[in-house]
């Protein structure tokens, strides 16, 4: 308890007084924080296949220089660029001796009144400098050759027309051997699997996946498929979770659902804390809920039951248990969503290190909000939004239908979450809000 929560001198005192959401943030920050100092990173070596969207746990240096060898930027001819004097005349003849394609090179030595054709990518002879374009050369109207291309023909070119150099791409032009290309804590994208392949790496030591276990609590809860018995609700909040855990490439251990009974409950929290680095429950952590729930948690580990001034999403436990972190957040799916995004996102990001990786930050905008909304200075608020641009293409907001904590449908409707700020009061037309856009989020 001490290391998880220093500010706190017990636990009665969260029982009895809300905190602020940007409290609850940094608490469980600084107890993320803390765990990092005392764990080292796991990784793992992978295939390249296997490599999208992981996080490098090495840095990469290229063994090679890329292009490897010196090659054609163009089709056309190759040939040495003669010295150029003052009263030499432009014109330059050279005899077609061969050619060198991608992947099958010219391998006998040209002469400096010869040349070959060459095609993009292929090698370039080393004993020359210069591509000439064919349609620079020789070509029709349509961009074919006027002839025939023969071997021994005589090729004639407009010396003023090239300078030593050009259409050549130098070995190592693009990567030099033994330079650093990805960085450790890089994530790799599509541009940086596509570079790495072209180094001719196969494996890669990656950040291990964060092993996170969910499951849900309730006596009412069913399985999608099953038949639904009276009094009975389908069981969402998991499919919700694990859909946000994968949206963030974590590994999710689904522990199915536990009954409201103490066994079934220290079972299922056993297990969890044994396969993972995290756990996420959801319902359970109310007042309204059996204290056994609480109590067997807190007797199981270290973990703190919050109320945070925030709607929805007032309860949560938050703890350790074992070596994993401990997320119970509320029952209701809306707050599930709500607390996931606003307190659970940012410590997984953190644990992964990724905190600062712009593909995760949740970029705020602002906007015209088109209706009165009623709320409570002294808690955050998030209400459910769909954005429009007016007529002279300003962001304006309203209300995505009915806004109940447990309505999914107006958050499946909605493309933003309007955040009400802790201080605010009741919010007028034509006032400005911050959003949080949903895609990519959620
Ligand atoms: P609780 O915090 O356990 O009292 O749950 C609050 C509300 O959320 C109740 O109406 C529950 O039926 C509902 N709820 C709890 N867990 C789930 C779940 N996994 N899926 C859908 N609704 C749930
Ligand atoms: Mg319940």
């Amino acid at each position: 308890m001490k290391t998880l929560d220093p500010s706190s001198q017990n636990t009665q005192a969260f029982n009895t007084q809300a905190l602020s959401l940007g409290q609850a943030q940094q608490r469980i920050d600084q107890c993320v924080q803390d765990l990092l100092q005392n764990t080292s990173l796991r990784t793992e070596r992978i295939q390249l296949e296997e490599a999208f969207g992981r996080t490098l746990a090495q840095d990469i240096t290229s063994a090679v220089h890329v292009p490897a060898h010196t090659n054609s930027a163009m089709d056309g001819f190759a040939f040495r660029m003669p010295q150029k004097t003052n009263a030499e005349p432009t014109n330059m003849r050279f005899k077609l001796v061969g050619e060198s394609l991608a992947g099958k090179p010219f391998t006998k030595t040209v002469a400096h009144d010869e040349c070959i054709k060459i095609m993009t990518g292929a090698l370039l002879p080393l004993e020359l400098d210069t591509v000439a374009p064919f349609e620079s050369v020789m070509m029709d109207s349509l961009g074919e050759p006027k002839n025939e291309l023969t071997l021994g023909q005589w090729i004639d070119m407009d010396g003023a027309r090239f300078k030593a150099g050009d259409n050549r791409r130098l070995a190592g032009e693009d990567i030099q051997k033994g330079a650093r290309v990805l960085l450790q804590g890089q994530r790799l994208h599509a541009a940086s699997m596509g570079l790495m392949a072209s180094l001719g790496i196969a494996q890669v030591e990656v950040q291990a996946l964060l092993k996170v276990a969910i499951f849900s609590t309730g006596d009412e809860l069913q399985r999608p498929g099953e038949t639904l018995k009276p009094g009975m609700i389908f069981d969402s909040n998991r499919y919700t979770l694990k859909g946000l855990l994968q949206g963030l490439g974590c590994e999710v251990i689904d522990l199915g659902i536990a009954a409201d009974q103490p066994l079934a409950l220290k079972h299922m929290l056993l297990e969890a804390a044994k396969v993972s680095d995290v756990i996420i429950t959801s319902g359970g952590v109310s007042d309204g809920d059996a204290d056994h729930t609480k109590a067997l948690m807190q007797d199981m580990g270290e973990v703190y039951f919050w109320k945070i001034a925030m709607r929805p999403g007032r309860p949560l436990a938050f703890g350790k248990i074992g070596n994993s972190l401990l997320f119970g957040l509320p029952g209701n799916p809306v707050a599930v969503m709500v607390t996931f995004l606003s307190l659970v996102r940012p410590a997984l990001l953190q644990m992964t290190r990724r905190q600062d990786d712009p593909a995760f930050a949740i970029s705020t905008l602002t906007a015209l909000c088109d209706e009165p909304i009623k709320k409570k200075p002294g808690r955050t608020e998030f209400q459910r939004g769909m954005t429009r641009r007016n007529a002279h293409g300003q962001l304006c907001v309203r209300l995505s239908g009915h806004q109940g904590s447990g309505i999914l449908s107006s958050m499946v409707q909605a493309d933003c979450l309007i955040v009400l700020e802790h201080d605010r009061a009741d919010i007028q037309a034509q006032e400005t809000v911050t959003l949080w856009p949903l895609p990519g989020l959620i």
